[in-house]
């Protein structure tokens, strides 16, 4: 199965692995990035590690059984399955003791991990979906009106809607003044078509809390449906596409997906910008990864950006989960901090886990020779 929503990760969050323990295991298989060598020697390595811990444990017989178990259908998903694996991530979910395994097809390398604990850990679940917008396309022409919703590579049709307008008459005729009643009752119908087309947009924005609207209808009747709009409408509407009512799914697909790409490389720049404008100034901004991690820690961080795939080993407080490039002790509990392989990724982790938006920037951009990391931060720092 695809990861594709939020709900999958509620649904594995709700289950209850009790008396047993789960086993949750992330594999970055993007084929393009590493070889496929590289990525058996990493699963492999995984859970002979795992394998270690788990001998270590001191837990009931049948709780490491379960354990155990997991590891091996882990170990033979890999074996049989890894070969012919399309997709650049796969995260599997395991217990063995209430017979629960499920696959997940990742849209992106996740970081390699195993951990065999009390619950199932998606946190690299969410990381993942709040990579990617949700989109609603929003078509229509003078009789007919659909929406679509754009999520991770899928369209799906949410609703659509046909009003009553009379077809257009042709001008003329020695009746001038019949041929102006009926055009002003068909905008009358129309106008009506355009409202309530207008409010079901608003209905459904507020339903299904979309990030973006993308509208796709003729130039001569865009001046008239816009004003409509609620908003909170206008405050998610994006651009405008060429798909109407009536084009095929996969196209309307294919063009919202090429306008977000261009619009979140535009919007990309523009942040990293700004965040480069407010670093030249003294402003309320860090660079950096050893300056931004100290403001994370402190609380300060109100937006990270971060280069993609950018990553660094460095240390964690196992205790207040400050993280530091090689604090040997934590400078706030006075712990000794642990290894962590991947501090870039425990950053986003922490940010994510305090609702600070985390935007994670394509190459090649000006953030990469400011260290590939970089805040906003909510108080202008003390100097
Ligand atoms: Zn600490």
């Amino acid at each position: 199965m695809k990861l594709s929503n939020s709900a999958q990760i509620e649904t594995l969050v709700q289950i209850k692995t009790h008396p047993f323990q789960a086993t949750s295991f992330y594999l970055n298989t993007d084929k393009g990035e590493q070889s496929f060598k590289a990525i058996n020697a990493a699963y492999k390595g995984l859970i002979n590690q795992a394998k270690l811990n788990l001998e270590m444990k001191k837990i009931p017989r049948e709780v490491q059984k379960s354990l155990q178990e997991d590891l091996e259908k882990i170990s033979n998903f890999c074996t049989s399955r890894l070969p012919s694996w399309k997709a650049p991530g796969v995260a599997l979910f395991s217990c063995s003791g209430k017979n629960i395994w499920q696959e997940l097809e990742l849209p992106h390398g996740p970081r390699n991990r195993l951990i065999q604990d009390f619950d199932f850990y998606t946190r690299p679940l969410s990381v993942i979906l709040g990579r990617y917008k949700t989109l609603c396309a929003f078509l229509i022409n003078r009789r007919e009106a659909c929406w679509y919703r754009i999520h991770m590579g899928e369209i799906k049709l949410l609703e659509s809607l046909t009003s009553e307008v009379p077809k257009k008459v042709k001008k003329g005729g020695f009746e001038g003044y019949e041929s102006k009643r009926i055009e002003r009752h068909i905008e009358a119908h129309l106008l009506e078509h355009f409202k309530k087309s207008a409010q079901k947009t608003f209905d459904i924005l507020k339903q299904n809390n979309f990030d973006w609207l993308l509208v796709g209808c003729d130039d001569q009747f865009y001046p008239q449906i816009e004003p409509l709009f609620h908003s909170y409408v206008k405050s998610k509407l994006k651009g405008r596409i060429k798909s109407r009512p009536g084009t095929k799914p996969s196209r309307v697909l294919e063009e919202c997906l090429e306008l977000e790409e261009n619009l979140t490389k535009k919007e990309q720049q523009e942040l990293v910008n700004s965040l480069v404008a407010e670093l030249e100034r003294g402003g309320r901004a860090v660079s950096g990864l050893a300056d931004t991690l100290r403001k994370l820690n402190n609380y300060e961080v109100q937006t990270l950006l971060i280069t993609h795939n950018f990553s660094k080993s460095g240390r964690v407080c196992p205790d207040c989960h400050g993280l530091y490039l090689n604090e040997e002790l934590c400078p706030v509990c006075r712990v000794k901090t642990v290894v962590a392989t991947d501090l870039v990724d425990e950053a986003i982790e922490l940010a994510v886990s305090r609702n600070i938006p985390v935007v994670q920037v394509s190459r090649p951009s000006r953030l990469e020779h400011y260290g590939n990391i970089g805040a906003f931060l909510r108080y202008k720092p003390q100097i």
